[in-house]
């Protein structure tokens, strides 16, 4: 069959990895799904003024720029792999969205939760299943759970709406998809398997339903899904609670309950049915029972395990089998154990992301980080049987956000001042503590041959850069400029800046950048977005300002208007100003945006989405802009909806 890649004139040489994605996505349908592709051509077209990443139009795909183009001059790793990913993902759409479509808008996530769940196993299949399962949950932490904990959250199939485009959110896609995952380790690959199938005998050409997705399920498996179901009707994150742990005679007893909070329009919930996979650890490290699967259906259940030589340690929720919060107070040294020695790479990796939790909060506290922190991980980071993605993985800290929504959690003000404060003095901390390790780590990211953007080298210069972040607060700018100045890609080149910026260096380079880079739209949009992701908060708002002054500050363009209020929202203490400032400035372009193109306005809005949680002061300048908005004479339906819905 015919593929092509449709680009403006002088794009052409940047098309080539969006059609190996695309002959990649083709073969793995086929040979995972048994879905072979239906027309004799298949085109993606790539515009520039877009408000998604794509859109999955039959035979013809239309694409955001961004999402086609790349070269190893002027796209990142990250950008490799957005691309690789949206192009199966709109590709996997035509049987999972075109071919079986949605009988109405209700069950938007029967098309999307489902092509998202597909694209991350063959991003999983592509680069690793592990890391890609790490960054997958990294993303429903920090985004869909702050949805599900605020005003704005609904679930995975909404029950009203006044615009569709302010549904095409972190919960319609990725809880969605965490949603199929549960399904699949409920049923098994091979039941999983036998429903996928029948679910496309019956519906080929049809528009369905969610209904008929879950009854494909229950012919196929002989499985009751009556109370699977509430996962679309109920939002909120469940949390799973740890309630007791015994041991006697051989026997480990493990007891779990689940909880889950009060949601707009939803006070009281019923339990879920949720997958709880559980591994035992002997004392010295060893398997002591494998992987199981806890169904856990009631408010609280016990498991048992018999036959064990020594009192076990557990390893729970391995691969984050559900996308709920774990509550537990965990014993003394077990998070370090695990982090040694648990064969799961998520729960590895959970362990190390525990540590650094309690590191974050004794110094939000006013202590000091536990002394055996550091050797932990380090001892962890040495493992050359680790990957570097995998290394870097380890290396990095949970996001503000988190913080923020573990303090809100416990009934405690959000101040995303001093939660900057604290994440800052813990990187201080990691930069002075992990010795030699780090310049290791970037030496041998360097002279890896020509740019490819294959997972290997993309492992590699991650854990390099992961380094080179840290190695400028103790070294100064002299290492990132010299990477800055040798560097033949554009992924060493933003690391390089990025690093620079985040220590208030980089003023010559970001010069150079910008002189270099200016004719290149998707490379300007880097320029501006680096500056306020980068800054200070006390000078963010202040940076923000002043690039929407910019004269290549086109903001009806999607693309350029996020890359500085996008790039605001997504640098919390900055645009949380306790002025009020950053309120004030997305709050006069949302009104302006809204005139021109509503579904962006309505969609940045959420920058707001936190507001409730806030300390008071903040809490009333944000409240007052969001009235500010709701009183304007010609509000959209779109930004109107979110408004009230936020304010609600
Ligand atoms: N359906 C698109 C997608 O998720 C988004 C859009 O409607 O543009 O691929
Ligand atoms: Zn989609």
């Amino acid at each position: 069959m015919d593929l092509a890649v449709w680009v403006r004139e002088g794009d052409e040489g940047k098309c080539a990895y969006a059609m190996d994605a695309l002959k990649r996505a083709m073969a793995w349908d086929e040979a995972v799904y048994g879905r072979e592709y239906d027309l004799d051509v298949f085109n993606i077209v790539a515009v520039d003024d877009f408000n998604m990443g794509a859109m999955e139009n039959k035979g013809l795909n239309i694409f955001n720029s961004s999402a086609v183009l790349a070269s190893p001059d002027t796209a990142t790793d990250a950008d490799y792999e957005r691309i690789e990913r949206i192009v199966a993902h709109e590709y996997f759409h035509n049987w999972t969205g075109n071919r079986v479509t949605c009988r109405d808008w209700f069950q938007l996530s029967l098309k999307e939760g489902l092509t998202v769940f597909r694209d991350q196993q063959f991003m999983g299949d592509m680069r690793g299943r592990g890391t890609k399962r790490i960054q997958d949950v990294i993303l429903l932490r920090a985004r869909q759970f702050r949805e599900d904990a605020g005003p704005l959250a609904h679930p995975v199939r909404p029950e009203s709406f006044v615009e569709i485009n302010n549904f095409y959110t972190l919960t319609v896609y990725e809880k969605g998809a965490e949603v199929i995952g549960m399904l699949r380790r409920l049923v098994g690959e091979e039941g999983y398997a036998r429903a996928v199938d029948l679910y496309f005998d019956r519906h080929d050409g049809q528009a369905a339903t969610v209904e008929d997705w879950l009854k494909a399920f229950e012919d196929a498996t002989g499985r009751d899904l009556t109370q699977f179901r509430r996962w679309y009707a109920q939002a909120g994150t469940p949390r799973v609670r740890v309630e007791a742990e015994e041991w006697k005679d051989g026997r480990y007893t493990l007891t779990l309950s689940q909880h889950t909070p009060p949601t707009p329009g939803q006070p009281v919930k019923e339990p879920f049915v949720i997958p709880v996979a559980v591994g035992l650890l002997s004392p010295n490290g060893d398997e002591a029972a494998p992987t199981r699967m806890l169904e856990l259906t009631e408010e609280r259940q016990s498991f048992h395990w018999d036959g064990l030589g020594a009192r076990p340690i557990p390893s729970i929720l391995r691969g984050f089998s559900a996308p709920v919060i774990l509550e537990r107070e965990r014993p003394e040294g077990e998070a370090a154990f695990l982090l040694a020695h648990d064969r799961d790479e998520f729960n590895r990796w959970e362990a190390a992301q525990a540590l650094a939790r309690r590191a974050i909060r004794a110094v939000l506290e006013g202590g000091q980080p536990d002394p055996s922190w550091l050797p932990s991980l380090a001892a962890a980071l040495r493992d050359e049987g680790l990957s570097p993605a995998y290394r870097a993985l380890l290396m990095a800290l949970p996001s503000e956000e988190e913080t923020a929504a573990s303090l809100h959690d416990e009934g405690r003000p959000v101040d995303p001042g001093a939660i900057h404060v604290a994440h800052e003095a813990i990187r201080d901390h990691l930069a002075a503590g992990l010795g030699d390790l780090l310049p290791l780590f970037h030496d041998a990211a360097q002279n890896g041959g020509p740019y490819s953007p294959d997972a290997q080298s993309v492992g590699r210069r991650s854990l390099g850069n992961a380094a080179l972040a840290l190695l400028v607060r103790r070294e100064g700018p002299a290492r990132a400029e010299r990477q800055f100045a040798e560097a033949d890609n554009m992924t060493q080149s933003v690391a390089a800046l990025a690093a620079l910026l985040s220590i208030g260096a980089g003023e010559a380079e970001l010069a150079a950048f910008h002189d270099r880079w200016q004719h290149e739209r998707l490379v300007l949009d880097k320029w501006f977005a680096l500056q306020v992701a980068q800054a200070r908060p006390e000078d963010a708002v202040a940076i923000a300002e002043r690039l929407t002054r910019h004269p290549a500050f086109d903001w009806k363009n999607p693309n350029r208007f996020r890359s500085v209020l996008g790039a605001l929202t997504g640098n919390p203490a900055g645009f949380h100003d306790p002025s009020g400032a950053g309120y004030r400035l997305l709050g006069s372009w949302l009104e302006r945006l809204d005139g021109v193109n509503p579904q962006l306005a309505a969609r940045s809005s959420g920058g707001f989405e936190t507001w409730k949680r806030l300390e008071p002061r903040r809490r009333a300048l944000a409240e007052a802009e969001l009235q500010r908005l709701r009183a304007l004479p010609r509000l959209s339906p779109d930004l109107a909806e979110m408004i009230d819905r936020m304010l609600a």
